[in-house]
C-alpha cells in the first residue's frame, strides 16, 4: 500500500485527530484476533450488533498496533496509542477504501445477484487472467465490510478488478457502488436469498441495480421488467428468447458436458460447457457475454469455456492421518486469500503445531521480490512452524525462512516427502489450481467410509448471533457443548465459540471438559454432573463443578481442603420444579451455613433449570419456577459478600422468556440450528447435514421384496438403491418402512422396508442416479425435526444418536 494516515484524515470526517505523527499504512485490519496486526496496521474498531472491537484495543496495543480509527477513546488508553475519532468507523473504513480505490484507474467489473456471484467472479478471473492482471475479492467477501477490505488488495500493476457486491437489506448497495465504481455490471440469478431484509422482490431489484448506476454496460439474463429499470446499455442472454443479445440453443448434453450453439450479431458458434446443471449453464452464459463484450474472438471463447472448473467456495476442515487436521484451500492461491486462510488456520488450529503447504502465488500484481517479501512477513507473523513450498519460483524467494522445505512440483513432493512425518499438526493446504493440491488432500485425509456429517461453522456463528441479538449486550452466554456438542463435534465447536468470546462452556461430565482442556480450550467450563471421584481431576484441569447437594458440597470441600485451594469457583443448582438435580428449600439453611465465609470456594453462580420453557401452555408453571428461583437466590446470596451470576434460560427460555435473562443464559440446541417452535426454526440456519452415497442399485419385479422380514413387497418394477448407513449410525428404525425418505439429486427417495444395522434401501424408480451419487440423510431437508416427529422422539435424540463412527467435516464459507 502506498498511502498515509494523513492522506485519509480529510476524507473520513475525523472529529478529533490530534498530534498524529506521519504514518504510512501497510495493513488495514478490523479483526483483533488476526496475528497479522503489527506496527504497520491501521485498525478500524467496528461496532456491530453483538460485537464492539473497542473492547480489544488494549490487547492490540500490547501486540504493537499503534494507530486506530475509533468511535471513542477508552479512558485508560488515551496516551498509549494514536487515535482518530470518527462518528462511525464502518463508514470511515468505506471512505478510506474509496480514497484508496481512486489512487488507481483500472476498470472494474461489479457483480451482484442472489446466486452465482462468486462462481462468476472466479470463472471470469480464470477466463481473463491470460490477458489481464486482475484484483478480485477473495472468497465471497461481498459485504459492507468485505468489499472495502478487498479493495485494499489493489495496486498499481493491476489493470482489471472483479468484485462482488452482496446486500442483505435496503440502502447498502449505494455504499458498495461508491467503492467498486464498476464500469461493467453483471446481474446473476435473482433468487430468494435474503428476502427477509426487503418488503418485496421489486424493492430488492431496485436496491441491487443501484450497483449499475455508472456502468457503461450491464450483463444479465433477458428480463424485460428488470431491463427497463436499468440506466445503461445491456447485453442479455437467454436459452428461450431469441430477442436476447446472446441466444443459446442447447444441442446435447452428455458425460458431464453440454454443447450450446450461441448466436450473437447473426453469427453462430458452438461452446462446450463442462457442466450439465442449470445454474452452471447460466453462469457460463454470463461469462460468454462478458467475453463477447470485451471483444474476444469466438474461438478463444470456446477454448477457454471448455476448461471451466467447479469452484470450491469453502475452507474445509478435515480429519487427517496421524491425528492431523487439514484445512483444505486447494483451489486458490493469491495474496489476499492467503491472509484469510492464515486467519482461519489460527482460529481453527487444533494442535499447537502449524504447517503450511503453499504453491507459487499468481496474480498479485506485485514484483515477485516484493510479493514474497510480504508473504515472508505473513508467515513469520503467523508463527508457522513448518513451511512446505511447491513451485518453481516460491522456494527461491522464501529460502531464508527456517524450517522450509521446497519442491518444484506436487508430484515431486508426493514422491519424495515422507508423508508419515506429519503428526499432531494442523496443516493448511493452499495452492493455485494448476498445482492440483487436491491430490495432497486426498492422500493426507483419514480414510473412512463415505458417510459424513458436515457441520457448517458459519451457521453456528449465525445462530449464536441470533440468540445474542435477543439479549442485552452485557448478558453472559454459556454454551452447552455436552454430549460431543449435541453430536456435532466437541473441540472444533468449542474452538469456534472461544473465537466468538462466549463466556462459558457447559459439559455434562468431567471427561468431556478434560478433552476440551487437552485440545487447548481456555474458556471457563462448568460441569453439570461432576462425580465425587472426578473432583481432583476437575481441579487439575480448571473445571468448575455444578454442586447440587449438601453431600456433594461436603465432598468437594474435603478435596479442596486437602489440596489447600481457595476461592474455587462452583455453581449451585436449585430445584424449582424440574425435580432432577438441585437443592430444595428445606436445605437452604444448612447450605447457607456452609457457604457463609467459606474461603475454599467461591459461589460463582446460582441457577435453576426450567422444565417446560418450550411450551407456553405451561407459562404459569414456568413463571412460578422463576419466582421460586428468585426467592432462593435472595435467600442464599444474603450470606455471601458478592453477588453470584444468576442463570435460568435454555434455548427455548431465551426465545420465550427473554425478560428473565438475568446475568447469564445457557444456550444449547438452538446453536445447532433447531429451536423448539416453527417460529424459532425459521430464524435459524441449518448446521449439520448427514450425507452418504449410493452403494448399489437393483431393479426388482412386482412381487419381490426388500430387506429383512420382507417388509416391503413391490407392486411394480422398482429401482432400489442401497445406502451404507443404518441404525448403528443413529438412523432410527421408526424412520423406515416408507415413513421416511432421503434426498438424492434433490428428489425424495422413500425408504423401503426395515432399516438394517448398517444399511438402508430406498426407492429410486423415478430418479436419475448411479452408484456413488450423493445422498442427503438429513439437513435442510429432511429436517431433523421431521425425522424426530415421525420417529416419536425429539431432535436432541436424533443429533446425539449419530454414531461416532460417522466422520465429521467442518466447513466455513
Ligand atoms: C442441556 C442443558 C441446557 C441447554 O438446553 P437446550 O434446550 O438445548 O437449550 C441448559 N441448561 C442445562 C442445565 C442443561 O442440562
Amino acid at each position: 500500500m502506498t498511502f498515509t494516515l494523513q492522506n485519509i484524515i480529510p476524507v473520513i470526517d475525523a472529529k478529533s485527530a490530534k498530534n498524529l505523527p506521519e504514518f504510512s499504512i501497510e495493513n488495514i485490519s478490523i479483526d483483533s484476533r488476526s496475528l497479522q496486526n503489527n506496527q504497520g496496521t491501521l485498525f478500524f474498531a467496528l461496532k456491530g450488533h453483538n460485537h464492539d472491537a473497542h473492547q480489544y484495543l488494549e490487547n492490540l496495543i500490547e501486540k504493537g498496533v499503534q494507530f486506530f480509527v475509533v468511535e471513542y477513546i477508552p479512558e485508560n488508553l488515551k496516551d498509549k496509542a494514536h487515535f482518530v475519532v470518527v462518528e462511525n468507523t464502518l463508514k470511515a473504513l468505506q471512505q478510506t477504501s474509496i480514497f484508496y480505490k481512486n489512487l488507481f484507474h483500472f476498470p472494474m467489473i461489479g457483480i451482484t445477484g442472489s446466486n452465482g456471484k462468486t462462481i462468476v467472479k472466479e470463472w471470469l478471473n480464470f477466463l481473463l487472467s491470460p490477458d489481464f492482471t486482475i484484483v478480485r475479492s477473495p472468497k465471497s467477501y461481498n459485504s459492507q465490510v468485505g468489499v472495502p477490505l478487498s479493495i485494499f488488495g489493489s495496486n498499481e500493476n493491476h489493470n482489471l478488478g472483479i468484485f462482488e457486491a452482496g446486500i442483505s437489506t435496503s440502502n447498502e448497495m449505494e455504499n458498495l457502488q461508491k467503492i467498486i465504481q464498476p464500469k461493467i455490471g453483471i446481474f446473476t440469478h435473482l433468487g430468494n436469498a435474503h428476502n427477509e431484509g426487503f418488503s418485496s422482490i421489486s424493492e430488492k431489484i431496485d436496491e441491487k441495480i443501484k450497483l449499475f448506476k455508472d456502468c457503461e454496460i450491464v450483463i444479465l439474463e433477458k428480463n424485460d421488467s428488470i431491463e427497463k429499470l436499468l440506466p445503461s446499455q445491456t447485453i442479455t442472454w437467454s436459452f428461450t428468447d431469441k430477442n436476447a443479445t446472446v441466444f443459446g440453443e442447447k444441442e446435447n448434453s452428455k458425460n458431464g458436458f453440454t454443447n450450446i450453439v450461441i448466436t450473437h450479431n447473426n453469427n453462430s458458434f458452438e461452446v462446450e460447457i463442462p457442466f450439465q446443471d442449470e445454474d452452471s449453464l447460466s453462469n457460463a452464459m454470463t461469462c460468454v457475454c462478458t467475453l463477447l463484450y470485451l471483444k474476444y474472438g469466438t474461438d478463444v471463447i470456446a477454448e477457454r469455456i471448455k476448461n471451466l472448473y467447479p469452484v470450491e467456495l469453502r475452507l474445509q476442515v478435515k480429519k487427517g492421518i496421524n491425528n492431523c487436521s487439514l484445512i483444505d484451500d486447494s483451489y486458490s492461491s493469491d495474496y489476499q486469500s492467503l491472509k484469510m486462510a492464515l486467519d482461519f488456520l489460527e482460529q481453527q488450529k487444533l494442535h499447537q503445531k502449524k504447517t503450511l503447504i503453499l504453491s507459487d502465488i499468481f496474480q498479485s500484481g506485485l514484483p515477485l521480490q516484493e510479493l514474497y517479501q510480504k508473504v515472508t512477513s505473513l508467515i513469520q507473523n503467523n508463527k508457522i512452524d513448518r513451511l512446505i513450498t511447491i513451485g518453481d519460483t516460491i522456494g527461491n524467494y522464501l529460502k531464508d525462512i527456517p524450517n522450509i522445505i521446497s519442491f518444484s512440483s506436487t508430484q515431486e513432493f508426493l514422491q519424495q516427502f515422507n508423508l508419515n512425518s506429519f503428526e499432531n499438526e494442523t496443516i493448511l493446504i493452499k495452492g493455485a489450481r494448476s498445482f492440483d493440491f487436491e491430490e495432497i488432500v486426498v492422500i493426507l485425509e483419514e480414510k473412512n467410509h463415505e458417510t459424513v456429517l458436515e457441520i457448517n461453522l458459519d451457521a453456528i456463528s449465525y445462530n449464536l448471533n441470533f440468540y445474542k441479538s435477543k439479549l442485552k449486550p452485557e448478558t453472559k452466554v454459556m454454551v452447552m457443548v455436552k454430549a460431543f456438542g449435541y453430536g456435532n463435534g466437541g473441540y472444533e465447536i468449542a474452538k469456534l465459540l472461544e473465537h466468538h468470546k462466549v463466556d462459558y462452556l457447559g459439559v455434562a461430565f468431567a471427561d468431556e471438559g478434560i478433552e476440551l482442556r487437552k485440545a487447548g480450550i481456555t474458556l471457563p467450563i462448568m460441569v453439570l454432573n461432576p462425580e465425587n471421584s472426578s473432583f481432583n481431576a476437575m481441579i487439575a484441569y480448571d473445571l468448575e463443578p455444578e454442586i447440587y447437594s449438601i453431600t456433594g458440597l461436603n465432598a468437594f470441600l474435603k478435596v479442596a481442603q486437602q489440596r489447600n485451594i481457595s476461592s474455587y469457583p462452583i455453581h449451585l443448582k436449585i430445584d424449582t420444579g424440574m425435580h432432577r438435580l438441585g437443592y430444595e428449600p428445606n436445605e437452604f439453611e444448612r447450605l447457607k451455613a456452609i457457604i457463609k465465609n467459606n474461603n475454599f470456594i467461591k459461589v460463582e453462580s446460582i441457577f435453576t433449570h426450567l422444565a417446560a420453557s418450550d411450551d407456553v401452555a405451561f407459562k404459569e408453571f414456568t413463571l412460578n419456577q422463576i419466582r421460586l428461583f428468585t426467592e432462593a437466590f435472595d435467600n442464599l446470596s444474603s450470606v455471601l459478600n458478592h453477588k453470584p451470576i444468576r442463570h435460568i434460560l435454555n434455548t427455548s427460555g431465551i426465545f420465550n422468556y427473554t425478560n428473565y435473562q438475568m446475568e447469564m443464559v445457557r444456550l444449547g440446541i438452538g446453536l445447532y440450528g433447531v429451536g423448539n417452535s416453527d417460529e424459532e426454526n425459521k430464524q435459524l440456519l441449518n448446521v449439520s447435514t448427514l450425507k452418504s452415497i449410493i452403494s448399489q442399485i437393483h431393479t426388482i419385479e412386482a412381487g419381490e421384496s426388500v430387506g429383512y422380514s420382507r417388509k416391503y413387497i413391490a407392486n411394480k418394477q422398482t429401482k432400489v438403491a442401497t445406502i451404507p448407513i443404518g441404525y448403528a449410525d443413529g438412523i432410527r428404525r421408526a424412520w423406515g418402512n416408507e415413513k421416511g425418505y432421503v434426498l438424492i439429486n434433490n428428489q425424495k427417495a422413500i425408504i423401503l422396508g426395515n432399516i438394517c444395522m448398517d444399511m438402508l434401501m430406498v426407492d429410486v424408480s423415478e430418479i436419475t442416479c448411479k452408484p456413488g451419487d450423493e445422498v442427503i440423510i438429513f439437513g435442510e431437508k429432511p429436517h431433523v425435526k421431521e425425522i424426530a416427529n415421525v420417529s416419536f422422539t425429539i431432535p436432541y435424540e436424533v443429533f446425539v444418536g449419530i454414531s461416532q463412527r460417522v466422520k465429521r467435516i467442518f466447513f466455513k464459507n
